[in-house]
């Protein structure tokens, strides 16, 4: 038998006329405010906890967000034997809209919360727990530039709580081609003030920590104190050795990338945790190369939007490892080729014999390798 839908004004009728409103949505999305007079039940718990509110020969009368759920939850009462049965067209949104009578949201909710990071309260493997673990992290990242850009962007769009951002560097009008933090306007501010201008902008919740210094063997670890996850989006050798064994030293997952020309790759070195298990930057490369191989950076070119796709990677691949879900890009390295619009995945194993990482070997110390390349990014 099918389930009768109405409006919200027709339920308001029934209601007063003696039927049950029943909110099916989820306690933070109830918290935001019910159409008055309804009781909150979640769609998960009504099976169970029905009979407290109606009985089989009641009327009942279901809601929720748009009247999707609340058909659903419809179909499982007339299973469980209800059979006066009504789902509201248009849920509380049209409700609200036709300015019919709400109670109004739950003292203690945070309404800037709950509506700022609506669509991934939405999502059962974030939700508010998840959500709330995101506030409480502290990420560290190296670079506002290319790599940096999209990565801080969307990690403190996503509720990033505590961001540290490394970097000695100005905006040169060259920049703005790809790093998109900064703005014309901004032209030879420092990088990481015009990144925390542009940050607090998209997302005032957010704490940025500018520090306007480059990373070397005396300040690396001072840098990565109290940190989750820190991001390599400095590409550049001297930085990116010192800051994975700094991360292997202290237990701390590096998310690396890089781009040149119109390829890049990426990837999660989680060497710190999982000793002899997870591979860190020296097993790939054990030193930087030599100043001659390397690419004349002055001259080196980079399509702009490459660091953009890298950058997203990176991001996603921190909010993974701050979440604890999905499957970690650890032991592979992903390259993007973005002539061919192709990815291709390298199994990367944890080497015997890495000078950093292998188990029970002495950590060797610090190396600041001579700045030969500024990177491109
Ligand atoms: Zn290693």
């Amino acid at each position: 038998m099918s389930i009768e839908e109405i409006t919200p004004r027709e339920a308001l009728r029934r209601q007063r006329a003696g039927a049950r409103l029943v909110d099916v949505r989820e306690q933070h999305e109830r918290d935001l405010g019910m159409a008055e007079g309804a009781r909150g039940i979640a769609l998960g718990e009504l099976e169970g906890h029905i009979a407290r509110t109606a009985q089989a020969g009641d009327e009942v009368v279901l809601i929720c967000q748009s009247g999707a759920r609340s058909l659903q939850g419809a179909r499982q009462l007339q299973a469980l034997g209800y059979r006066r049965l009504a789902s509201v067209v248009g849920g509380t949104s049209r409700w609200q809209g036709e300015g019919l009578p709400m109670a109004a949201p739950a003292a203690h909710v945070d309404l800037d919360f709950h509506d700022r990071y609506a669509r991934h309260l939405r999502l059962p493997e974030i939700g508010v727990e998840g959500q709330r673990r995101l506030e409480r992290a502290h990420v560290m990242m190296v670079g506002a530039g290319g790599l940096g850009s999209p990565a801080a962007y969307y990690l403190v769009a996503a509720g990033l709580g505590r961001l540290r951002i490394v970097d000695d560097d100005v905006v040169d009008r060259s920049n703005l081609q790809r790093q998109i933090l900064h703005t014309d306007a901004r032209i030879g501010h420092a990088k990481v003030a015009s990144a925390a201008v542009a940050l607090s902008a998209l997302n005032p919740r957010a704490r940025i920590e500018p520090v306007a210094e480059r990373v070397t063997s005396g300040n690396v670890e001072a840098l990565l104190e109290g940190v989750d996850v820190v991001i390599d989006g400095a590409d550049n050798f001297p930085v990116r050795y010192l800051v994975n064994d700094a991360c292997v030293r202290l237990g701390k997952p590096l998310v690396y990338g890089a781009v040149h020309r119109f390829e890049g790759q990426t990837s999660v070195f989680d060497t710190g945790g999982r000793r002899g298990e997870a591979p860190c930057y020296r097993c790939l490369f054990p030193e930087p190369p030599p100043p001659e191989a390397a690419p004349n950076c002055s001259q080196a070119g980079v399509l702009g939007v490459l660091p953009g796709v890298i950058g997203l990677l990176q991001a996603t691949e921190t909010l993974k490892l701050l979440l604890g879900i999905g499957e970690p890009l650890r032991g592979r390295l992903l390259h993007f080729d973005a002539l061919a619009m192709r990815f291709r995945e390298t199994r990367l194993a944890p080497d015997p014999d890495c000078p950093l990482c292998a188990p029970g070997r002495d950590f060797p110390g610090y190396i600041d390798y001579a700045a030969f390349c500024a990177g491109v990014t």
